[in-house]
């Protein structure tokens, strides 16, 4: 799995960091980052991609 976050479209909304805070960081940033491997925590980073209301977050397999 790679995932990537599109800073064209993130919108620093910070709901990545919370569902899965081990693979996206926002902190004080102007858009979220990857800042962890996705490997082991596929699920969350699943759902963070789901969820983003920007579609921001891409996953390739
Ligand atoms: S959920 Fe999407 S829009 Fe919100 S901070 Fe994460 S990447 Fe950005």
């Amino acid at each position: 799995m790679k995932v990537s976050i599109d800073p064209d479209l993130c919108i620093a909304c910070g709901l990545c960091e919370e569902i899965c805070p081990e693979v996206f960081e926002l902190g004080d940033r102007e858009t979220a980052e990857v800042i962890g491997k996705p490997e082991g925590h596929e699920e969350a980073v699943e759902e963070a991609a789901d969820s983003c209301p920007t579609d921001a977050i891409e996953i390739e397999d």
